[in-house]
C-alpha cells in the first residue's frame, strides 16, 4: 500500500465539512481524511429540524443523511464524533483535539486543514433567557428537547422570538401542531432579508391563520408567571404574553473562536476572511460555510450567507482546490426560499433596502401574474418584484411570494444573475410551458418585458412612493365598477376601452400617471397616450401595489 503523505483534517462534519470530505475522497484516493465534530452526529439535516418538531418528518433517523459507518465504508473517511478541536498550532500544523467523552486530549498533524464550524445562535442579553421552556433550534438535540417539552407540559401556547426564516418555519410547524402562537420581531416586518412590500403578504397570511404578530417589538424579559406553570414574555411596549414554550430564533453569528484564537484573519462582519479559493490568511487552512464572510456576487461587498447551499458548494470547491484543481467560488447572492403557512416566499440577489443603503442606482417593477395560464383551472397569483440597473438592465435582485410556482421563477432569475444577465435576457428566456405549469409568456418573461419596456422608453414607469410629492395627473383606466369599489384619491376614471375617445378630457400640458389593477391595462393605456403625444408614466403594480404600500409603516 502506498505511504500516506497527505493528512487532511476537517473541523465540523455537517453541510460544508461533510461535502468537502466526500468530494476530497473522490478527487484524492490516497490522502488520510478525518472529520472531527464535537456533536453526536455527522451530516445531519439541520434544515429539516423545524419539520421534525412539527412531526412532518416523523423519525429522527430521517434527519441523518450519513453516518460515520457510511463515511468509513463508502469513502474511507474517519469521522470522530464528540471530538472538539480546541486549538490550532499553525506553526507546527497540529490540531489539539479533546475527546468529549473520555476527556483525553490528542495532537493531530495536518497537511491541509478545513474549517467548517458553522455558526452559533445570536442570543440577546435578555433577563430570564435561561429559564426552562426557552429553547433555540440548532441541533437534533434541541429539537428532541422541544418535542419532549411539548408533550411533558401539554403545550398550548408558544412564543417565537425572531421572524427570519427559521422563526417563520418554526411558527408554521407549531401552528400545524394546533398551538396558539405569538411571533415577536424587533424590526417592523417579518423576514427582514426581504423588502417590506413582499413581506406584507406573509404578514397577512400569518394574521389570517391566527398567529399573533408583534412587529417592531423587543422582548425585555422572560419570567415564570404568577401561577408558576408557564412563562411570561414581557415586551418594551408593555405587552405580557403568557405561554408554555419560547423558541429563540434571533439569528446566528459565524463560529470563529478557533480561527480567531489561531490568529486567522477575521473580517468586519465577524466571519473568517477567505479568498475566492476559500483559503484563509494561512495557506494551509481553508474555511467554508456559515463561518466565513465572502464577497456578494452583485455588489462585491463582504457578506455573511448562513445557508446550506453555499456551504455545500464551498465544501466541494475547497476540496478541489486542496486537490490542486483550478476551482474558485464565484460569490453568493443569498438565494433563499421558505414556506409560511401555505405561502412560498423566495428571493435572490439584492433587496431594494440594501441597494438604497449602498447608494446603488436601481429601478424596479412589480407584477402580479398567475403562476400558470389563467385559462387553466387553479392559477394562483404571484407577487413579484424585480430590481435592475437603469443603465444597462443588469438584474440586481428578485423576490416573489405566492402559493405555487414561486421557487422556479426565483431559481431562473438567480441563474440569470450569476451569468451576468439583464432584463433583456429574461424577456427572451426560453422556458418550458404547458398551461398547468406556466404561461406562454412566463412570469419571468413578463418581468423582463416590463423592465425592458421601461428601459427602452416604451412604457416609462413610476411608483406610488414617487407620486407622494409629485403633481402628476392620475388616471385610473379600470372599469367604473372597479373604480367605485375603491380608488386612489384624486384619480380620474377613464376606462381603457373609452380612452381613445376621451383623450380631449386629459390635460396635454401635464404629465400623466396611469394605473389599473396590476399594471397591464395601464401599460396599454400608456402606449395609447404616448403615441397621442402625451407625457405619461405607468404606475408599476397598479392599485395592488398601492394597497400593499399603504400598509407599510412609514
Ligand atoms: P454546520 O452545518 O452548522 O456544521 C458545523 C458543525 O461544526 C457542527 O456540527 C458543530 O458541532 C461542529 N463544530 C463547530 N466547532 C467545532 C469544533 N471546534 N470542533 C469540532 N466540531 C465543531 N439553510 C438553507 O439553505 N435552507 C434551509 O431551509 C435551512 N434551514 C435551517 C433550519 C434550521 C433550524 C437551522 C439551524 C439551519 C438552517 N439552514 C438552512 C442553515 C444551514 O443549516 C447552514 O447554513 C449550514 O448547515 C451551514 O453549514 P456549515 O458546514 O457551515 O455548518
Amino acid at each position: 500500500m502506498a505511504e500516506i503523505t497527505e493528512r487532511i483534517l476537517i473541523v465540523g462534519g455537517v453541510a460544508g465539512g461533510a461535502s468537502c470530505a466526500a468530494r476530497l475522497r473522490r478527487v484524492n484516493e490516497k490522502a488520510e481524511i478525518i472529520i472531527f465534530d464535537k456533536g453526536p452526529f455527522v451530516s445531519f439535516a439541520s434544515c429539516g429540524l423545524p419539520y421534525f418538531v412539527g412531526q412532518v418528518i416523523a423519525e429522527e433517523k430521517d434527519l441523518l443523511i450519513a453516518t460515520p459507518q457510511l463515511f468509513a465504508n463508502r469513502f474511507n473517511i474517519q469521522v470522530r464524533l464528540h471530538h472538539e478541536v480546541i486549538s490550532i498550532d499553525r506553526a507546527n500544523r497540529v490540531l489539539e483535539v479533546k475527546n468529549l467523552e473520555s476527556g483525553q486530549i490528542s495532537r493531530e498533524k495536518y497537511t491541509a486543514l478545513v474549517l467548517s464550524p458553522g455558526s452559533s445562535a445570536n442570543l440577546p442579553l435578555i433577563p430570564g433567557i435561561d429559564l426552562s421552556g426557552i429553547f433555540t433550534l440548532r441541533t437534533i438535540g434541541d429539537s428532541r428537547k422541544i418535542k419532549e417539552w411539548l408533550v411533558l407540559k401539554k403545550v398550548k401556547k408558544a412564543a417565537v422570538i425572531g421572524a427570519g426564516f427559521i422563526g417563520l418555519e418554526t411558527v408554521e410547524n407549531l401552528v400545524k401542531l394546533g398551538l396558539e402562537v405569538s411571533l415577536i420581531e424587533m424590526l417592523p416586518q417579518v423576514m427582514p432579508n426581504l423588502d417590506p412590500d413582499i413581506a406584507m403578504r406573509l404578514q397577512e397570511r400569518l394574521n389570517s391563520k391566527g398567529v399573533s404578530l408583534h412587529l417592531g417589538e423587543t422582548v425585555t424579559r422572560f419570567a415564570i408567571n404568577n401561577t408558576g406553570n408557564n412563562l411570561s414574555v414581557h415586551t418594551r411596549s408593555g405587552h405580557v404574553l403568557e405561554c408554555d414554550l419560547v423558541i429563540l430564533a434571533t439569528g446566528v453569528l459565524p463560529e470563529v473562536s478557533l480561527a480567531r484564537a489561531a490568529g486567522l484573519q477575521i473580517g468586519e462582519l465577524g466571519g473568517i476572511r477567505v479568498t475566492d479559493r476559500l483559503q484563509t490568511s494561512d495557506s494551509h487552512i481553508w474555511a467554508v460555510g456559515d463561518a466565513i464572510e465572502f464577497r456578494d456576487f452583485i455588489t462585491g461587498e463582504w457578506c455573511l450567507t448562513p445557508l446550506a447551499g453555499p456551504a455545500s458548494r464551498q465544501g466541494r470547491i475547497a476540496a478541489d482546490v486542496i486537490a490542486g484543481r483550478e476551482a474558485r467560488f464565484r460569490g453568493t447572492q443569498g438565494t433563499m426560499v421558505c414556506e409560511v403557512l401555505g405561502l412560498t416566499v423566495a428571493s435572490t440577489g439584492q433587496t431594494e433596502k440594501l441597494l438604497k443603503n449602498l447608494n446603488v442606482d436601481y429601478e424596479k417593477v412589480y407584477l402580479f401574474p398567475g403562476h400558470h395560464a389563467g385559462y387553466f383551472p387553479g392559477a394562483k397569483q404571484l407577487s413579484m418584484k424585480l430590481l435592475f440597473s437603469p443603465i444597462d438592465g443588469k438584474i440586481l435582485g428578485a423576490q416573489a411570494v405566492g402559493e405555487e410556482g414561486v421557487d422556479k421563477r426565483i431559481d431562473v432569475i438567480s441563474l440569470a444573475i450569476q451569468k451576468g444577465g439583464t432584463v433583456y435576457d429574461l424577456e427572451e428566456a426560453e422556458l418550458c410551458y404547458a398551461p398547468q405549469f406556466g404561461a406562454a409568456k412566463d412570469p419571468v418573461n413578463l418581468a423582463g418585458m416590463i423592465a425592458a419596456n421601461t428601459l427602452r422608453g416604451d412604457s416609462p414607469l413610476t411608483h406610488w412612493q414617487s407620486l407622494v410629492k409629485s403633481d402628476l395627473y392620475i388616471v385610473d383606466v379600470r372599469e367604473p365598477a372597479e373604480f367605485a369599489f375603491g380608488h386612489v384619491e384624486g384619480a380620474v376614471n377613464i376606462p381603457l376601452g373609452n380612452l381613445r375617445k376621451r383623450l380631449n378630457e386629459l390635460p396635454s400640458e401635464k404629465e400623466l400617471a396611469v394605473y389599473c389593477g396590476v399594471g397591464q391595462r395601464s401599460y396599454y393605456a400608456t402606449r395609447i397616450l404616448y403615441q397621442n403625444g402625451f407625457k405619461v408614466r405607468n404606475i408599476s403594480g397598479g392599485i395592488t401595489a398601492y394597497r400593499i404600500q399603504r400598509q407599510i409603516p412609514a
